[in-house]
């Protein structure tokens, strides 16, 4: 749509014929429009590869090069998402032709030469079906979005991240590279609700998310496992980095407290961390317990610490 909730769109207009295109363009204009004229098939599909192409083509049938119906088929072809409307322009109108237009992967024809009040309709139609195509896809991406992110943090959940960490898994068990997983957990959590309420908690919890999502690389991960707890999975990343990725991360939750609208509050994070490749690791859950064992012994030796569970043993 050139602006939701508004009945414009761009269309594509695919017409060899230089006067019904001109003629069809104008029309199209009046009713406000945008217009990508194409003389021939080949040029309508090059245009369908860009970004952004237009959600309805109008294709005429007889084109050079390549006609309407073959342009239909190739649309449906590669087509996922979003969807794109066609109508057929055709001066063929027994019913085999219609049936075979149809069957292309056209959705609607109209008929040579055409009538602007056909046309109008038939063009409404297709922004109804165009804008609950929309709406779906817009529902479908919020119900993706909260299936797998924390609403709390905005980041990963517990299953998106462990499914991060299963698809890096299989990758390195082609490339063999190493994978780090850091598990860490704020440190006597419990006393900020017990002392500045639930509220101040959750703030604290979504300020330590953004806090940890800011000092990562761009293809690190990191997900909410648990309620004050975080697993970062960072690919490519031996022990040595991985523990001074962890330790610049502790370091700079000890050097800067948290400042909120719920007050100032010091955080301190106690780290596990381990390390593995998908050759030695099939499942997350031997590199994750590896992680959460050396987070245990973090804890038990002081808390705001990083402790290092070792490189995961083949086999286990
Ligand atoms: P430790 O250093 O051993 O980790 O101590 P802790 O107090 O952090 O750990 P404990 O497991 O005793 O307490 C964790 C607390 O985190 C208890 C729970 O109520 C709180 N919590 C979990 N999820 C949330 C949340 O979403 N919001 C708030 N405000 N608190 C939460
Ligand atoms: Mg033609
Ligand atoms: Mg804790
Ligand atoms: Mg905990």
């Amino acid at each position: 749509m050139i602006g939701k909730g508004n009945s414009k769109l761009r269309i594509l207009l695919a017409e060899d014929d230089v006067i019904t295109r001109r003629l069809l363009e104008a029309q199209l204009k009046k009713w406000g429009h945008e217009v990508v004229p194409c003389p021939d098939g080949q040029q309508a599909w090059d245009e369908l590869n860009k970004d952004e192409s237009p959600k309805l083509v109008i294709l005429d049938w007889m084109m050079p090069i390549m006609d309407g119906l073959t342009v239909s088929k190739k649309i449906r072809e590669v087509e996922t998402r979003p969807y794109t409307y066609i109508i057929l322009l055709t001066a063929k109108s027994r019913k085999e032709d219609i049936v075979e237009g149809l069957e292309a992967g056209a959705d609607d024809y109209i008929t040579k030469p055409f009538d602007p009040q056909e046309l109008r309709v038939r063009i409404r139609a297709a922004i109804r079906i165009i804008q609950l195509q929309e709406d779906l896809l817009e529902a479908l991406k919020t119900s993706e979005f909260r299936a797998t992110h924390d609403s709390l943090t905005g980041l990963w959940n517990r299953y998106a991240i462990l499914g991060i960490l299963e698809k890096q898994l299989a990758r390195s068990t082609r490339d063999g590279d190493e994978i780090a997983v850091i598990m860490t957990d704020v440190d006597h959590f419990k006393k900020v609700n017990d002392n500045y309420g639930h509220l101040a908690g959750d703030e604290v919890l979504r300020q330590t998310a953004r806090k940890i999502k800011n000092s990562l690389r761009q293809y690190d991960e990191v997900g909410r496992y648990g309620g004050e707890e975080f697993l970062l999975v960072l690919p490519g990343c031996n022990s040595e980095a991985a523990v001074n990725i962890a330790e610049r991360i502790r370091l700079e939750f000890e050097e800067t407290p948290i400042v909120s609208s719920e007050g100032t509050f010091p955080v301190r994070l106690s780290f596990g961390v381990a390390i593995t490749n998908g050759k030695d690791c099939a499942k997350t859950d031997n590199v994750v317990g590896l992680a959460d064992e050396a987070l245990y012994k973090a804890k038990e030796g002081g808390r705001n610490r990083v402790v290092f569970g070792g490189k995961l043993d083949p086999k286990t």
